[in-house]
């Protein structure tokens, strides 16, 4: 069932209606420009009021001519002396003399039509012009000057004037039109922040912050600690963190159950394993064995670097439910993902006699058939799947478990679905990629996690080093060398999305090149557009040793498990994200040789790409690389571009604004507690702040609690 139809449309408070007028709405803005506006800054006039400006140009100085330095930015009230018109046809410029009583200059216009200088410029007329000066023959010119105006129209020239991030066809004075326009149309809104805050850190309220900062005066004004700044962005995350907590109450809402085994199973398990629990995996097993044990709902964040042995966590959550004999999920981004868990699953369950189900997208209809007739009836206690588990035809006899494994892929409204497929369902999610605790909070409001911060024992550490990929030939000589040794290595190709044709085929001809280099290696392909047998073949004959080189894409990102493969190379590492290689690298380094990586770049590298390079040199802690990218790239790639229904700021940087998200997540804890269900003037100033986000779905909640 779809979890909105239970709710009633949310109506938008008519306080915002100006804001949210369509762009068309403005004046100088026609639909051809407000076509392009869309395209990169939204439809609606508040979109357009929340691309800040990056820059700042200072028209105040005014220096006597010759004073002036060249390339310097000028403002000079001169009289126009004469106009040198070239002839016809000409590809001279047009050159016009003016002077003030400190000197004497030039203005120059290139390929101009008709009149339009003599109008500009009227010869024995003052003008004020405002543009950047350059030095040529012992004289001052400015060509194509940002400003002229009569100095009777002086208001007109702007002091400062803000610079917008441009996108094709978008020039500066056509967005600051359009801003001009918006800009007048901002209400006056009631406040929704804490008295106590805005006074702390004396914020202007929302108009004004709004008005502030798009006038900058300084550089200053522009960084994201600015009292107007910081403003808007704590709105921003107010926003996010309320309704996120508004999401969480609702889905709480629910009474839970309590899920209290007797141990058996998971005994069996620990009795049959070939080793011992780390210290983290035992207390992390108890924490979510704690909140299995409550009448709350569970939703808890599992945590834990690659390789911490985050499956075997989940799976003795999910034991404990079965002992009580409700049934589990385990829900995966990807089918090959999903392919190995039940892989690793079934292995360890077979001792127990457990057979646990699979379900994906694309399987034989009977297959299909089966499993889902043995989630109904109860016969199967664990499935695991991918996003068919989430299907409308999906049901199961009595789920009381929901395991996401998450990588970022799964919004929050997956969650909820999984969690109407039963009831009081417990949801696990599981992150192999470390997140900051910031973005934990941001995607997932206030919730509780779990770190497994320790790794099995006898780990080794991995060595990385980078070359450029000119040296590919030296590379493949030495590889020669390990792999006759015994050596295994995963080759890994960039594969962005998993339909870029492009990627594949420079895949599978780094394939070819590197079957005719290394024939006594066996190197076998795999990557994602493949069908499954031939990818399964290949896996095998890597896993069993008999092939000594795997080259890949991005599938062996997470699950796979060769222990004996101790050398990935990682080619084109410049375009891979941090947390990515990450989990590329933590393939390596699971047996007993000393591991090595080698990040494979195309030359010349921009400074940041260095910069990461650098740190995945210097770092195996997956939270430090996590920390670094944030500050490098921004939330939203490290969140990466898949996810859905994570936020995306445009106001807040979390990179600098990490403590106003803490506050952010006080007051929204504040103001649940006082009010709930956000009632009297301080509610709707509140909802009014939902609005203005577009958190419509939290406000409708509302409605339904
Ligand atoms: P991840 O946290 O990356 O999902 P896995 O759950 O895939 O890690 O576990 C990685 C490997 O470590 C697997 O081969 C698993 O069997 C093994 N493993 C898990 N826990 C332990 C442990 N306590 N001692 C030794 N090996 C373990
Ligand atoms: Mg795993």
């Amino acid at each position: 069932m779809n979890p909105e139809s239970r709710y009633k449309r949310f109506q938008r408070p008519e306080a915002l209606f100006a804001l949210f007028a369509p762009l068309v709405a403005l004046p100088g803005v026609g639909d051809k420009l407000a076509g392009l506006l869309k395209k990169k800054i939204g439809s609606h006039i508040i979109d357009l009021l929340r691309h800040l400006p990056v820059g700042v140009i200072d028209r105040t100085k005014r220096p006597d001519i010759p004073n002036i330095e060249h390339g310097a930015l000028v403002t000079l009230e001169v009289l126009v002396t004469k106009h040198d018109k070239p002839p016809r046809q000409s590809r001279r410029p047009w050159r016009v003399f003016a002077e003030n009583e400190t000197g004497q200059i030039e203005i120059i216009f290139f390929r101009t039509k008709g009149d339009y200088v003599e109008k500009l410029l009227p010869i024995g007329q003052k003008r004020i012009i405002s543009g950047r000066a350059e030095w040529f023959q012992h004289k001052v010119q400015i060509a194509h000057p940002d400003h002229v105006v009569a100095p009777e129209k002086a208001g007109q020239l702007p002091l400062y004037e803000p610079v917008y991030p441009l996108t094709a066809g978008l020039t500066p004075k056509m967005i600051q039109k359009a801003m001009h326009g918006a800009l007048d149309r901002i209400p006056d809104l009631p406040e929704w922040i804490e008295p106590s805050i805005l006074a702390r850190f004396q914020w202007p309220e929302w108009h004004h912050a709004m008005r502030k900062v798009h006038h900058p005066e300084r550089v200053h004004d522009l960084m994201p600690g600015s009292p107007e700044r910081a403003r808007l962005a704590y709105d921003e995350l107010l926003a996010n963190q309320m309704a996120l907590a508004m999401v969480r109450q609702e889905s709480t809402r629910e009474q839970g159950r309590i899920f209290a085994g007797d141990g058996q199973l998971r005994r069996q398990l620990i009795d049959t394993l070939p080793f011992t629990l780390t210290g983290a995996q035992d207390r992390v097993i108890r924490e979510i064995l704690t909140d299995q044990h409550q009448t709350d709902r569970m939703l808890r964040l599992v945590q834990g670097d690659v390789g911490a042995g985050k499956t075997l966590v989940a799976l003795m959550a999910m034991l404990n439910v079965m002992e009580t004999g409700a049934q589990s999920a385990l829900l995966a981004p990807t089918e090959i993902l999903a392919r190995q868990h039940f892989a690793s699953i079934s292995a360890m369950l077979a001792p127990l006699g457990i057979k646990p189900g699979l379900l994906l997208g694309k399987m034989k209809a009977a297959e299909k058939r089966e499993v889902l007739a043995g989630m109904a009836n109860g016969e199967i206690g664990i499935v695991i799947g991918t996003h068919a588990l989430l299907s409308d035809g999906v049901e199961f006899h009595d789920l009381g478990l929901a395991v996401v494994d998450e990588q970022h892929r799964f919004g929050v409204r997956q969650r909820l679905i999984l969690g109407e497929k039963g009831h009081g369902v417990d949801v696990l999610v599981m992150t192999a990629t470390p997140i900051p605790r910031t973005l934990a909070m941001t995607a997932y409001g206030d919730l509780m996690s779990s770190q497994i911060d320790e790794k099995p024992p006898g780990r080794k550490p991995i060595t990385t080093t980078s070359l450029p990929i000119d040296r590919a030939d030296d590379v493949i000589a030495r590889l020669k060398t390990v792999l006759a040794e015994g050596k295994q290595a995963y080759w890994i190709c960039p594969l962005v999305d998993e339909s870029d044709v492009l990627d594949v085929q420079a895949a599978e001809e780094r394939f070819t090149m590197l079957k005719a280099a290394l024939p006594h290696a066996n190197p076998q392909l795999v990557h994602g557009r493949m069908d499954a047998e031939t990818r399964d073949t290949a896996m095998e004959s890597f896993r069993t040793g008999e092939a000594k080189l795997l080259v890949a894409t991005t599938v062996v990102e997470v699950g796979v498990d060769v222990p004996k493969a101790s050398i990935m190379i990682i080619e084109h590492a410049e375009r891979f994200g941090l947390a990515q290689m990450h989990q590329l690298r933590g393939r390596v380094g699971r047996g007993h040789d000393a591991s090595s990586c080698l990040l494979l770049y195309k030359a010349p590298l921009s400074e940041t790409a260095s910069a990461r390079l650098q740190i995945m040199k210097d770092s195996n802690d997956g939270f430090r690389i996590a920390e670094e990218d944030l500050k490098l790239r921004g939330p939203g790639e490290v969140l990466g571009r898949r996810q859905s229904g994570d936020p995306e700021f445009t106001l807040a940087d979390l990179a600098y604004h990490g403590d106003l998200l803490e506050m952010a997540r006080e007051q929204t804890l504040t103001i649940l507690t006082e009010n709930p269900k956000l009632e009297g003037a301080d509610g709707e100033r509140i909802k009014l702040l939902l609005a203005l986000f577009e958190r419509d779905r939290a406000v409708t909640y509302l409605a339904g609690g």
